[in-house]
């Protein structure tokens, strides 16, 4: 919940909570005088009702004293006529406007009565009251008779001792209730209840249900409130009589709804007031919880757009807003210049070079997307130039020599690049310049005067040194027309510059197709090494003296999952550039020494022939041959390690070592290829070799090209004179065979026989050979 809403929500439930407890405060109030009108008015009431009662009491007292006093009614009394009797009670009623007329014996036995209604009693039934009657001399009391409520006065007739009661009585009646009502102003019932619990009643108004009497409210008055019909009223209760056989009582109702009403008008006020101050109050909260948020909110918007890296928008403070608010906006702007700050300060560390200034990498590539995004370039050089032997100037002069060559490069660079055209560095000791033209001869003007610039010497402290700078160019669009295509193909004739020792190398298409196939083969090449996936074919070489299959060279063979049949050269390259090299000759000797085990084992008296690179001839390598030979127990001489003379001259010194410790461990060693390294037959004397391998360069047109058969044969001769044995490769006709025989070649390797074949179809190959040339197998 926003601060505002919940400002908003605070003050609102105070007002209503306020306006709740005044409207209460004055309903409980006018309901509190409503009330204490009402109950005025019935206790006023009631008073009223007591005299009315009274004063029709003494009335009744005075007419019925007339009566006992009058000589003629004790004489009839007297007389115990009943006839007559009756006659002087029937003429005093009207006389005296009694509803009711009784005359009782000493005993409480009704002698006679009369009454506006038949009277069933034959006796007075109530015998109790007599005593108290006698005790006072009379008595006035409210009886309910026949279900009727009347007031009554018993007095004696006296002559002059007491000779009878008479009882005279007045019917509380509805018109006594209505004048009862029209004197107070209020509703009255009368009620009676017998000893069966039989109601009855006579009210001012229409009445279903009283209030229940308990022993309290028989006892004295009592107030309560009831509901009838939906008018509200308060009631006071007010015992008139309370024996065995009867009960009678009063209830004075006033009417609450009037009062009520009353003060409706003032009720409507009250709420309407209430509800101008609630919707007043409400605005005015509004405006101002807006007022105290807008500048927290104003300063959220502006931390959120901070965090959302926009950090241009000033952060207005106004002091008028509350001090905490214009410190905190001063704070949040003050974080606001310093992220800023900070952020470019990273974007410089991230984009350029601490060292030179110049941008990086990322820089550069950033420069390229945009240059070809814009789509505003016609064409671009993108040229990479790399210090050569940078590491070893380092080392020469330190560290602080070779940062101050790369700033001063730097700086001529960007001389030379001018305002048009953009320079970074992009490795330790690689630059790269954006030339903003693919006008090849401008380009070609630029590497030239770029080269000559760049090999200028530089002096620094008291050295001055001259750089061999090689550069890879590739361009925009030809060659690529992506940013890091560009990046990448520009690094690929950057290397074919270096490796091949150019001053420059142009990217040539197809270059990045190869490098990438060149990346798929060595990884596939180490997993098909470890899955076993590689296999050795079988050439044989055929002994021209005895004419047997003396020896067969072991050739690697890889079918690639999906590029397919990959040359063994092409293959060999690569994995010699990887490092693959002694895991793939380990992989090849152990293949070899168990297929030589093999033959052995099974009567074929065959040597095999290994070829190994200038990798190989590492210190440790006779050590790992020499553990074979004991693992296998496969004798030394029957396995051939062929070199080429060039392998042999990458680190002549250690090559030779390992070469005389090959010799002592009993291999007899071949030099491969021979003839197409520049090396003369007078180096090969210091080699500790047994066997000359002529190039098949050399003797696959020996018949048709005379200058191979002055080689080869002269080759052969001097060989042997040297103690040579010579095998000729690449022997594909029966004419060099003759040839190569004549001029007393020792051995023969070739197509004409049979190219490398599975160790399977070697042994088939070998044995139809044997028969078709009558050679007798040596047993091995
Ligand atoms: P290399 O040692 O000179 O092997 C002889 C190559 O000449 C083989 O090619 C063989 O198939 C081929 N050849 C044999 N006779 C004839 C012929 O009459 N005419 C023609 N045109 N070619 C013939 P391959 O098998 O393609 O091997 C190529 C090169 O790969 C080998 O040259 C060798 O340098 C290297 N290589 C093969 N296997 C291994 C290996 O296990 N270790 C090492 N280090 N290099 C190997
Ligand atoms: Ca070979
Ligand atoms: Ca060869």
């Amino acid at each position: 919940m926003s601060l505002r809403n919940k400002i908003l929500l605070l003050f609102l439930s105070l007002l209503i909570i306020s306006s709740v407890a005044t409207i209460g405060a004055v309903l409980l109030a006018t309901n509190n005088d409503v009330k204490l009108q009402a109950q005025e008015k019935l206790s006023v009431g009631e008073k009223v009702f007591q005299r009315l009662l009274q004063e029709r009491g003494n009335q009744l007292r005075s007419s019925a004293s007339v009566l006992v006093a009058d000589f003629g009614f004790k004489e009839a009394v007297t007389s115990e006529d009943v006839g007559t009797i009756r006659s002087a009670l029937e003429n005093n009623s009207e006389r005296i406007d009694a509803d009711l007329m009784m005359l009782i014996d000493l005993d409480g036995v009704l002698i006679t009565s009369v009454s506006d209604s038949k009277m069933n009693q034959r006796q007075y039934p109530f015998q109790e009251l007599l005593s108290t009657a006698r005790d006072n001399n009379g008595l006035s009391a409210i009886l309910l008779m026949d279900g009727r409520i009347y007031q009554t006065v018993m007095l004696p007739i006296k002559a002059p001792i007491t000779i009878a009661w008479t009882v005279i009585g007045i019917h509380i009646d509805a018109e006594f209730a209505g004048q009862l009502a029209g004197l107070t102003d209020l509703e009255v019932v009368f009620w009676g209840e017998d000893e069966t619990s039989e109601r009855s009643q006579v009210a001012t108004l229409p009445i279903t249900q009283l209030p229940a009497t308990s022993s309290r409210s028989m006892e004295s008055t009592s107030l309560s409130s009831m509901q009838e019909d939906k008018h509200e009223y308060l009631l006071l209760q007010v015992p008139l009589a309370n024996s065995k056989k009867f009960k009678v009582g009063a209830i004075l109702l006033a009417s609450l709804d009037e009062a009520y009403a009353r003060y409706s008008p003032l009720k409507l006020q009250i709420l309407v007031i209430a509800a101008i101050t609630l919707l007043l109050s409400l605005i005015a909260t509004f405006v101002i919880s807006g007022n105290v948020t807008r500048p927290i909110a104003n300063l959220v918007a502006a931390a959120t757009r901070i965090s959302d890296g926009n950090y241009l928008e000033a952060i207005d403070v106004n002091k008028d807003e509350g001090e905490e608010i214009a410190a905190l906006g001063s704070s949040l702007q003050i974080m606001q210049q310093g992220i800023a700050e900070r952020e470019q300060r990273l974007s410089q560390q991230a984009y350029h070079d601490s060292l030179t200034g110049l941008g990086n990498r990322l820089f550069l590539l950033g420069q390229l997307e945009q240059l070809i995004g814009s789509g505003e370039s016609n064409g671009f050089a993108l040229l990479r130039i790399s210090v050569n032997d940078f590491d070893q100037i380092n080392d020469t002069f330190g560290y602080q020599i070779g940062d101050n060559l790369l700033v001063k490069l730097a700086a001529r660079l960007l001389e030379f690049a001018g305002d048009s055209n953009r320079v970074a560095r992009v490795n330790p000791d690689e630059f790269a310049l954006l030339v903003k033209t693919a006008e090849a001869n401008e380009v070609e003007a630029q590497l030239k005067a770029l080269a000559s610039l760049m090999q200028q010497p530089i002096s620094l402290d008291d050295v001055s040194l001259k750089i061999s700078p090689s550069t890879g160019v590739v361009f925009f669009p030809q060659h690529a027309d992506e940013a890091e295509q560009l990046l990448r193909r520009s690094d690929i004739a950057l290397n074919l510059a270096k490796y091949g020792k150019l001053s420059q190398s142009v990217y040539q298409p197809g270059q990045d197709e190869s490098h990438m196939r060149k990346i798929v083969l060595v990884k596939d090449l180490k997993l098909a090494l470890e899955d076993d996936l590689l296999q050795l074919h079988y050439q044989p070489k055929v002994d021209l003296h005895s004419g047997k299959v003396s020896q067969a060279e072991a050739l690697l063979r890889w079918t690639h999952a999906e590029l397919g049949f990959i040359s063994p050269e092409e293959f060999i390259t690569l994995a010699e550039q990887a490092g693959l090299m002694p895991m793939l000759t380990r992989w090849v000797l152990r293949s070899v020494f168990s297929q030589a085990k093999k033959w052995h084992q099974g009567g074929i008296n065959v040597a095999i022939a290994v070829n190994l690179s200038a990798y190989d001839l590492h210190p440790d390598f006779p050590g790992q041959l020499e553990e074979l030979i004991n693992e296998s127990a496969v004798a030394a001489d029957r396995i051939i390690l062929e070199i080429t003379e060039s392998a042999v001259m990458v680190d002549a010194d250690t090559a030779i070592k390992v070469l005389h410790s090959l010799r002592q461990l009993g291999f007899k060693l071949s030099i491969d290829d021979y003839g197409t390294g520049y090396s003369s037959l007078a180096k090969l004397k210091d080699l500790p070799v047994d066997e000359l391998k002529i190039d098949k360069s050399f003797v696959m047109q020996l018949e048709a090209n005379e200058s191979d058969r002055i080689i080869v044969s002269s080759t052969i001769e001097l060989a042997h004179n040297m103690g040579l044995s010579v095998v000729a490769e690449g022997v594909e006709t029966l004419g060099a065979c003759h040839l190569l025989e004549q001029w007393k070649c020792d051995k023969l390797q070739g197509y004409y026989f049979s190219k490398a074949l599975p160790a399977a179809d070697f042994e088939v190959w070998l044995g139809a050979y044997e028969e078709e040339n009558n050679v007798e197998r040596d047993v091995g």
